[in-house]
């Protein structure tokens, strides 16, 4: 059984080089061979130089090189296609993915997991980010169709049939926690501490989060858009109740002129949750706008596998052939 390790890298020149040591070492005496393959995304640092030294060294080493920062779904992507094992692991470069733990993944999809997952605890997290976590999964878990888990990254094993059934998936928006949800197959999760990173920095901002955060709200299902016509729905039932209300006093009491207020609230209340669902509709159609597109999810620029094309200039070939 031929396990790929699949490891996307953006500016990892730190860290990479322990990385692969690290790993190496650690699954030597498997009983499984391994290939190592390593997706440079892009990166601006030494990283890729680095990537071909390993490769010059160590004959399992295969990698591919994008001609940009494509985004860490695009670098699994290629990752996936080029892989040739029987079985794929996903890990990060930073080290954050205990390698030891591929022992316990192999072990269990001796036993026929499909996917074998390693979800991590929130041990070391600040406590907003564990509150704002959770809170985001119980929202997220109510409007999409197939349950998302804190913790659950894209460190994990699959089956040669579901990374198959994974590249199945051809669309343009890549959410891979939904992806492998949606995949299936018999599951199995377990637990393991998070390290803190080692060495240079992670790439996440707090507005790349929360832009991840709605990418998988609105990337799985229409369900957000169903939620705005039963906002407008409510809206409407609640006005025509007040107005009705309005009416009656008018026709007991007389006119009165106060209300100005009320007015200005309802305006601008109403303005504003019209804007939003303009907005959520606006959403749905800016994904459809880059599906039909259909442009490569990613352009590589260099790649010691063979039979891949050199560059982006065949563009017949510009996107990762298969080995
Ligand atoms: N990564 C990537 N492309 C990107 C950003 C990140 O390939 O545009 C890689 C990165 O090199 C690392 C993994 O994705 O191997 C996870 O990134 P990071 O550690 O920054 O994320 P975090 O662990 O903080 O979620
Ligand atoms: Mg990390």
């Amino acid at each position: 059984m031929l396990i790929s390790i699949v490891v996307p890298c953006f500016n990892e020149e730190e860290i990479i080089g322990r990385f692969h040591e690290h790993v190496t070492k650690e699954l030597g005496d498997l009983g499984h061979p391994i290939e190592m393959l390593y997706v440079d995304d892009g990166s601006k640092d030494r990283t890729l130089a680095i990537l071909q030294e390993i490769a010059r060294s160590d004959p399992r080493t295969r990698y591919v090189s994008f001609s940009r920062n494509f985004g860490k779904e695009a670098a699994m992507l290629a990752g996936l296609r080029s892989a040739s094992g029987d079985t794929v692991v996903i890990m990060d470069a930073d080290l954050q993915h205990p390698p030891e733990l591929v022992r316990r993944m192999v072990a269990l999809h001796e036993q026929g997991f499909d996917q074998v997952i390693a979800r991590r605890t929130r041990k070391g997290d600040r406590v907003t980010r564990t509150l704002t976590a959770r809170a985001y999964y119980r929202l997220i878990n109510r409007l999409v169709d197939v349950e998302l888990v804190d913790g659950v990254g894209d460190f994990r094993m699959l089956s040669r049939r579901s990374v198959d059934a994974v590249l199945e998936l051809t669309e343009y928006n890549r959410f891979s926690k939904g992806l492998f949800a949606w995949v299936g197959f018999t599951t199995v999760t377990f637990e393991y501490e998070n390290a803190v990173r080692e060495e240079g920095r992670s790439k996440w901002s707090f507005s790349k989060l929360l832009n991840y955060g709605l990418d998988g709200l609105l990337s799985f299902n229409d369900k957000p858009l169903r939620a705005a016509l039963y906002l407008g729905i409510v809206l409407l039932t609640i006005a025509m109740a007040y107005s009705t209300w309005i009416v009656g006093v008018t026709l007991v009491n007389g006119v009165e002129t106060p209300g100005y207020v009320t007015l200005l609230v309802a305006l601008t209340a109403l303005a504003g949750v019209q804007m939003m669902m303009i907005g959520v509709v606006g959403e749905y159609v800016g994904r459809i706008y880059y599906e039909v597109k259909r442009r490569p999810h990613f352009l590589v620029q260099e790649t010691n596998i063979d039979g891949a094309p050199g560059g982006a200039s065949q563009p017949q070939n510009r996107e990762l052939v298969h080995r």
